[in-house]
């Protein structure tokens, strides 16, 4: 599903698209497509900039990374998640 959020960091209004369909949770991830800096979602549904130790956190997180390669390597959000997609391990 899309949501409707603005970036912690450049301000960008974000069409936030959870791969799983489900709405954001708190502590839920955010990958801005203007800036690709992380943010993390709030109890409000906002974004927030994780803390250092977050921050640490989710840069050693191959899922993370690898949509932060597939961002770098395309300026269209939605070809960034089909390449991320097809750096995901096949589910039974
Ligand atoms: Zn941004």
């Amino acid at each position: 599903m899309w949501v409707r959020t603005t970036c912690c960091y450049c301000r960008k209004t974000l069409n936030f698209l959870n791969p799983d369909g489900e709405e954001p949770t708190a502590g839920g991830i955010s990958i801005c497509t203007e800036c690709h800096e992380i943010s993390l979602f709030a109890e409000d549904g906002s974004l927030r900039r994780p803390t250092g130790e977050e921050r640490e956190e989710l840069l050693a997180n191959p899922d993370v990374h690898s949509a932060l390669v597939a961002l770098a390597l395309t300026p269209d959000p939605l070809a960034a998640i089909a390449l991320w997609r097809m750096s995901q391990p096949f589910e039974n």
